[in-house]
């Protein structure tokens, strides 16, 4: 019988790849923790109307991407697709939003039935972060200086772009909208399937289009830029001067459009040439008519998503060095060294918090726990054998240097592993 293997598009996180993962995590969190966010904890399952009704019925992860399926009381639920709407739905559901102020992340695997390839598969992992309650340009901006603070922690700053654009009010937006689709039913026969199909439905995601062969038509087509009114100006001018002034590089693209239909004014995208087609790893924006949607009391959000997957691909262009060895690996060869090893390795982790130290209890000849230890990456190795242990001793050996055994006693190893902490 062939072994059951992973559902495609779904990936293991092998121990050889986690520490990445948890090196790339924990710069994260301290970024986020320099702004003052908070984090929230969502489910991971939703009810499938809450994401038709805040992503919108004629979007791709509405149309064909959702992991959706009915309950066994008939409820039809979904795999949360991506994690604004459930963290909205959590806010208003504890009352959260009454003129309260929030700056909050989560992170967590998200799910969509896409077409898997490098950089896009059907579970991925996101860090979001979502803010509530702030009109200012200030909060928009402050979203640009965090992830340019955390692409620069992460050492990849030179690997990424800030492409901004800024999609106006609703209203402005309709009107917009009549221009584009007037542009585009000049051109119908420059429009692929799925675009003929949107000029209806949606037509600004036809700008949004991956298609080589419309290049040319969304290019000339005409821009929101030409649309938009004053307060929609003025917020994004301010955002562009504060960027300017804290020397933050940024492109204006006045083709984002973005995938979901809950923006407003700024959206903006972090793209790189590195890794294709799939080269946006982090996005967001403002979406201020979302909470009403939501049957809330009209109030300003503006947030974004990073793809871990792809911000680990960039990394993994670096060859950073990251650390997950063991400080001291010990080997124990006889029966009673196996005893006297293991109460003495409690020991040395009551006394020492941080020591990493890990006991070999697949047990062999000398030679071969020996060879485990090396792999191991530890510093030291601590050998038990039956007549250090009718001593009262323990053997200390490096394993990195030519340094010769020395044999301790146990509080003289437990203070010499002291000092290397
Ligand atoms: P794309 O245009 O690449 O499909 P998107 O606009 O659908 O992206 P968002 O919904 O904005 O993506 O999600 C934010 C981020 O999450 C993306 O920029 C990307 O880094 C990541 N992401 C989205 N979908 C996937 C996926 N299927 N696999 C891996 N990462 C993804
Ligand atoms: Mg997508």
């Amino acid at each position: 019988m062939a072994n059951i293997q992973a559902i495609r598009g779904m990936h293991d996180i092998l121990p050889e790849q986690t520490p990445l993962w948890q090196y790339a995590e924990k710069i994260i969190r301290e970024v986020l923790s320099n702004y003052g966010y908070s984090e929230i904890r969502l489910p991971a399952v939703e009810k499938t109307e809450l994401f038709k009704r805040s992503i919108g019925e004629v979007t791709d992860i509405v149309e064909k991407e959702m992991y959706t399926f009915d309950d066994r009381n008939g409820d039809s639920l979904t795999l949360r697709p991506e994690g604004t709407a459930g963290c909205l739905r959590a806010c208003l559901e504890h009352g959260l939003l009454h003129n309260q102020v929030h700056r909050l992340w989560y992170y967590g695997a998200m799910y969509r039935h896409e077409r898997p390839q490098k950089g896009r598969y059907r579970q991925f992992f996101q860090f979001g972060v979502e803010t509530y309650g702030m009109t200012s340009a200030d909060i928009d901006t402050e979203l640009l200086l965090l992830t340019d603070r955390l692409w620069k922690r992460l050492g990849i700053r030179e690997k990424v772009r800030l492409q901004l654009n800024s999609l106006g009010t609703i209203a402005e937006r309709l009107i917009y909208r009549e221009a584009l689709v007037a542009y585009f039913q000049q051109h119908l026969e420059a429009l692929d399937e799925d675009s003929l199909r949107r000029l209806n439905t949606n037509p600004l995601r036809i700008l949004d289009t991956k298609n080589p062969a419309m290049a040319e038509v969304v290019q000339n087509a005409p821009e929101l830029m030409d649309y938009l009114g004053d307060d929609s100006r003025q917020h994004f001018q301010t955002i562009l001067d504060t960027l300017t002034d804290l020397g933050v590089s940024y492109e204006i693209n006045t083709r984002l459009v973005r995938g979901l239909d809950y923006y407003s004014k700024t959206v903006f995208e972090w793209v790189t040439d590195e890794l294709g087609s799939q080269g946006t790893i982090c996005a967001g924006g403002r979406y201020d008519g979302l909470i009403e949607q939501l049957g809330g009391k009209a109030n300003s959000a503006v947030g974004f998503a990073m793809g871990m997957e792809r911000l680990l691909l960039l990394l993994e262009t670096l060859e950073i060095e990251v650390e997950n060895t063991v400080d001291v690996y010990m080997i124990r060869v006889g029966e009673n060294a196996e005893k006297v090893g293991l109460r003495l390795a409690e020991q040395l982790r009551n006394e020492i918090s941080t020591l990493k130290l890990q006991v070999d209890c697949a047990g062999g000849s000398i030679k071969s726990q020996f060879k485990k230890a090396d792999k191991s990456g530890a510093k030291f190795a601590l050998i038990l054998g039956e007549d250090e242990v009718s001593r009262g001793e323990v053997a200390l050996k490096s394993l990195r240097d030519e340094q010769a055994q020395q044999n301790l006693t146990q509080s003289e190893v437990c203070e010499f592993l002291r000092k290397l902490k």
